[in-house]
């Protein structure tokens, strides 16, 4: 994306220039802008940018690990009402409790264990969560996600028989690949499962996800700069 000039400070404007660039590539795929949900990722980012974000509009955020989320959301979830969180990262079923108290989407059901914790604590919690498989396109052995070829089945598993709120495939392409034909064989498959949502694309990505069909494009240096570490934010 053309936006990662903008100085890590200025995040309605960043913000801005990423969601009208979301806007051009639905257009030019012939899709309506509202069709696509832009997911502001704050990992490491502090509550003051967080802040900035929501005083922009912006009330969709992703996190990668439910413990830092717990830091940062509780508060801010309950004085906006309209604020949605994503889990992005890989949840530990020793988190599943936690994560279905605090997020309302969970983009990384990638395996049969969580599925079926997911599916005895949701209706505990009668929370409306909802749920993206996580499939790992690129078939790396140190990421995770299903394998394409067990995608099918393991939405199955989840959908009819355990009952979970599917709605859609996520992926993460291997940072080496053209993302293109990964983004182009999630839609393919998110059809055969006939799910119509899409979690790709990221700042470096997400205009061409947009262009092959993403409903949710996950966002985080090109709207709050540079991550801090991780160390600094715990400190
Ligand atoms: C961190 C993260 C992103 C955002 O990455 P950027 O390149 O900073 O936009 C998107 N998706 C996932 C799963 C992430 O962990």
């Amino acid at each position: 994306m053309s936006l990662s000039p903008n100085a890590p400070h200025d995040i309605a404007a960043a913000l801005d220039s990423v969601s009208q660039a979301l806007a051009k590539a639905a257009r030019a795929a012939h899709r309506a802008p509202s069709s696509v949900t832009l997911i502001a990722i704050s990992k490491t980012h502090g509550r003051e940018a967080i802040e900035a974000a929501l005083a922009a509009g912006q009330r969709n955020f992703g996190e990668n690990r439910v413990q830092e989320a717990q830091h940062k959301f509780p508060q801010l979830k309950a004085a906006h009402p309209d604020f949605v969180l994503h889990l992005v990262g890989p949840l530990q079923t020793n988190k599943v409790r936690e994560a279905v108290e605090l997020f309302d989407v969970i983009h990384t059901l990638d395996r049969r264990k969580l599925a079926e914790k997911l599916a005895e604590e949701i209706p505990q919690q009668a929370r409306p969560l909802s749920c993206f498989v996580q499939v790992n396109t690129g078939r790396e052995p140190q990421k995770a996600g299903v394998d394409p070829a067990e995608a099918e089945s393991f939405v199955a598993l989840c959908r009819d028989t355990l009952k979970l709120p599917v709605v859609g495939l996520m992926c993460i392409p291997p940072v080496s690949d053209e993302p293109s034909p990964h983004f182009a064989f999630l839609r393919e498959l998110a059809g055969r499962c006939g799910l119509s949502q899409l979690s790709m694309g990221m700042s470096s990505d997400a205009e061409i996800a947009v262009r092959l069909g993403a409903t949710h494009v996950r966002v985080g240096t090109a709207i709050f700069g540079a991550r801090k570490s991780v160390s600094a934010l715990e400190s």
